[in-house]
């Protein structure tokens, strides 16, 4: 039988906005010492918009519905930040043969011409040279290539979440360290880590360099939980001893992983979990 704590545990945690798929994850949670954190959505609001389109030989209106017309067959927050600025610019434009390169970007044709739009990875990927200061660049960037040529790129701004600085001190104050995953590229997501003051922060990684990361720090005996909310979080979630998702904004395949689901997507609920676990466990024994 189930000790009447558990049934405690799980309706203290649902009455902070966290969902415990088991009660079991209660107790796993008292053990983590590491936790794992995506940064788009996760730490930050995943909630991108457009500041500045930066072009070399072409115009800006071509560039930014070349980009438009792509990005309108993605779902990445990054996309959706693209297709809203255009929205007017780029009406009835339509790309043909779009596919969606995982941690990279998309490809397709737009008035006949090949279009790339995505990081820089995905230039290199195609043999497309770009200027080199784009790597330093501590922005979001989106660069784009018409016909196998270097056009131009996009920069686009996230916020940091209100609670994220909080949450990662209440992770140390409980010994747990700290680390944070991203395909963003590696000047950004230092720059974040710095502000928050993260442990160990790891940039331009494809989904499956995210779960080489997990895989590794569950090797050399960590208990981990992860966070995350994309579509490409999932084997991670699925890998982490506690895998949890943001409930908001996450992606179904995600949530359905997840055995912690944070409704409101405040980071500083990861410990809400932790602690609600610990006095849980408490009662039980
Ligand atoms: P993350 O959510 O950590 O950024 P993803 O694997 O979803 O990780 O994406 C990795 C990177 O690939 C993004 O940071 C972005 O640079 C690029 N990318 C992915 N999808 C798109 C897209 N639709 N448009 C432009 N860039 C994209
Ligand atoms: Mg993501």
């Amino acid at each position: 039988s189930i000790p009447l704590g558990y049934f405690g545990g799980i309706g203290l945690a649902s009455r902070n906005g966290i969902l415990f798929k088991g009660s079991n994850f209660l107790d796993v949670m008292t053990k983590i010492n590491t936790v794992i954190m995506d940064k788009t959505g996760t730490l930050t609001k995943g909630v991108f918009k457009v500041q500045e389109i930066v072009t070399g030989d072409i115009d800006q209106n071509e560039l930014i519905r070349a980009a438009s017309a792509i990005e309108i067959n993605s779902t990445h927050p990054i996309a959706k930040a693209i297709v809203e600025y255009a929205a007017d610019k780029a009406a009835g434009l339509k790309a043909e043969n779009v596919e969606e390169i995982s941690g990279h970007g998309l490809k397709g044709t737009v008035e006949g011409k090949v279009i790339l739009a995505g990081n820089a990875k995905l230039l290199k990927k195609f043999n497309i040279s770009y200027p080199a200061e784009i790597d330093a660049l501590v922005d979001t960037i989106v660069v784009i290539a018409i016909n196998d040529k270097y056009a131009g790129y996009i920069t686009i701004a996230d916020e940091i979440k209100e609670d994220a600085k909080q949450a990662i001190q209440q992770m140390h104050d409980l010994k747990i360290q700290t680390v944070m995953l991203s395909g963003d590229k590696q000047a950004v997501v230092d720059k974040v880590a710095k502000t928050l003051g993260i442990d160990e922060a790891f940039g331009d990684l494809l989904p499956e360099g995210k779960v080489e990361k997990v895989q590794g720090l569950k090797d050399a005996g960590n208990r981990i939980a992860f966070v995350g909310d994309g579509v490409n979080d999932a084997p991670v979630v699925a890998l982490a001893d506690a895998g949890i998702a943001m409930g908001g904004l996450g992606s179904d395949a995600t949530i359905e992983t997840a055995d912690i689901v944070i409704q409101n997507d405040q980071p500083s609920k990861i410990t809400t979990a932790i602690k609600i676990g610990k006095i849980t466990s408490q009662i039980v024994w």
